[in-house]
């Protein structure tokens, strides 16, 4: 049993389900107690500037200007500039607000200017009053590719443009041989007591991350906890339950995250929700804690709640 005030966590995030989690923990956990690892996997050029949007999305959140309606973009948004742009003829699927756009266009000179991914998002997040360490996987591109019935596309092309309909046959990281995890992340993981894997797709927010090399056996290393992404057979939103009948043949369930998972790393503990009370059983039968509670991430405060819940949980499995 560890005293909350001492624990050291890593989480590991994509965007919405991420940092709707990581919200909850950095109101409890300090920045030196707190670093979020997120995918980048869904990073691409638009506009000829250079889009992180699960860095983005975590940002924003923990800044507190995100849209709460959408989970992603900005609050008192506007969208003049992508007006002119369609004068232009320029493609308009990738709807980027006024207010956004001042984070790409900074984005993108700071890394023409030579600077890391790590670097340039550590400055955005200090000019945005985020003290929470919000660390990019890797600096190196690493592209999720979809691998549709429809051709092979780009992970927003399939994501925003195709808005995920194209049926997933198998999914590739273009540049993974070259990319590696940041000495950040790896430092990160190395002070970690525990690592928890927020509620994003497995599949395209948390296995780019697995995926870099050395990263599962740094993480193996470390106690993991991981929160379930569906409720109720069903993702809160997106892919993610679509992903798991189309990539693995399986349907999707809290137990098949569980499983899912479990097979690359040995989870400590498991996260489900009340809806899921029935699967606790079968969970607990692979060798995993499982806690349920409400994990519906609804708002600040109910992220506060839910992130109580879940390092309560967590000091008593470290
Ligand atoms: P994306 O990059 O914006 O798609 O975000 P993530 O991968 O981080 O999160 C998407 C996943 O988060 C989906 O599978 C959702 O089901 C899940 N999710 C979103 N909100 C919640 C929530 O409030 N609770 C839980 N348990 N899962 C959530
Ligand atoms: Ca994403």
């Amino acid at each position: 049993m560890k005293d909350l005030s001492l624990l050291k966590v890593v989480a590991l995030a994509g965007g919405v389900g991420g940092a709707r989690m990581v919200n909850g923990l950095a109101q409890l956990l300090s920045p030196v107690q707190l670093s979020i690892v997120v995918n980048t996997g869904d990073d691409f050029e638009y506009w000829g500037l250079f889009i992180s949007p699960d860095l983005d999305t975590v940002m924003y959140t923990l800044a507190g200007i995100s849209n709460p309606q959408t989970g992603w973009g900005l609050l008192d948004e506007g969208h003049r500039c992508l007006e002119n742009m369609r004068l232009f003829h320029q493609p308009d699927w990738f709807g980027l607000g006024d207010r956004d756009l001042a984070t790409h266009l900074t984005r993108t000179q700071w890394l023409r200017e030579g600077k890391s991914l790590t670097e340039v998002t550590r400055r955005i997040c200090s000019a945005l009053g985020v003290q929470h360490a919000i660390l990019p996987m890797c600096n190196e591109p690493c592209c999720t590719i979809a691998i549709t019935r429809a051709g092979e596309m780009d992970f927003q092309t399939y994501f925003v443009k195709e808005q995920w309909q194209p049926q997933l046959m198998s999914l590739r990281w273009e540049g993974v041989s070259q990319a590696q995890l940041t000495p950040q992340v790896q430092q990160a993981f190395l002070e970690a007591d525990l690592i928890i894997i927020c509620p994003s797709n497995p599949f395209v927010s948390i296995d780019p991350i697995l995926n870099l090399p050395g990263a599962l056996e740094m993480i193996r290393a470390k106690p993991v906890l991981a929160i379930s992404p569906i409720i109720g057979g069903k993702a809160v939103k997106g892919p993610a339950a679509k992903m798991f009948r189309e990539l693995i043949d399986t349907e999707a369930s809290a137990k098949s995250v569980a499983s899912y998972y479990h097979h690359h790393i040995p989870l400590r503990g498991f996260i489900i929700d009340q809806q899921d009370q029935n699967l606790q059983n079968e969970i607990s039968k692979m060798g995993i804690e499982v806690l349920v509670t409400n994990t519906l991430l609804s708002d600040p405060v109910t992220q506060k709640l839910i992130a109580e819940v879940v390092l309560d949980f967590a000091c008593h499995l470290v």
